[in-house]
């Protein structure tokens, strides 16, 4: 398998890592063909086979920008710690690996744009009590509340951005739209 390189997260996808958060997806990577990154979600438009990693012009980050991006770092890192809450309550096994590889996904989206905004680190986030989600139907009916959320983050702010943030702004809203797909239930 040729190693690539997702431009979004800037992780090297192998024939080690190509099938993690399978359970985030609906179509799969195979080893043969790569069409998600198994790391942050994005689609293969995103991926590159040689290995250099996008460098975003920092003189692109106003204060504005960098608010935004601190912005959606806390949603994805409140989305990524309510998943893992989701997983531990669920009893059904299949659920607790989608609950833990969304988990996994969202807070690789944190980290995009930990990177990108130029901080030092993730922040602490003040802790949230999930318990009143005591059902997978409510698990659910909150997952694709948050979902549907996040992609209205990405929309909104879409023109605030400067050009270059724009492409991971889109690629990001596209993951959470597949994750409103699969948190629909039944
Ligand atoms: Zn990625």
């Amino acid at each position: 398998m040729k190693k690539m390189r997702c431009l979004i997260c800037g992780m090297i996808i192998n024939e080690k890592n190509y099938d993690r958060n399978s359970s985030s997806f609906i179509d799969k990577n195979t080893d043969n063909k790569i069409i998600r990154c198994p790391f942050c979600g994005v689609t293969e438009e995103y991926l590159s086979d040689d290995e250099s990693y996008i460098d975003l012009d920092k003189r692109d980050l106003d204060d504005k920008t960098r608010k935004i991006l601190d912005i959606g770092m806390k949603l994805e890192m409140f989305n990524s710690e309510f998943y893992a809450e989701a997983s531990k309550q669920t009893n059904n096994m299949e659920l607790k690996k989608m609950f833990q590889d969304l988990s996994n996904v969202e807070m690789m989206h944190a980290r995009v744009h930990k990177n990108f905004g130029g901080f030092e680190q993730l922040p602490i986030l003040r802790k949230m009590d999930y318990t009143k989600h005591n059902t997978d139907e409510l698990l659910f009916i909150e997952a694709n509340k948050r979902e549907k959320h996040a992609v209205e983050f990405y929309e909104r702010y879409y023109n605030q951005v400067p050009e270059a943030y724009k492409n991971i702004f889109r690629a990001l809203a596209d993951v959470e739209k597949e994750h409103i797909t699969i948190t629909q239930g039944d």
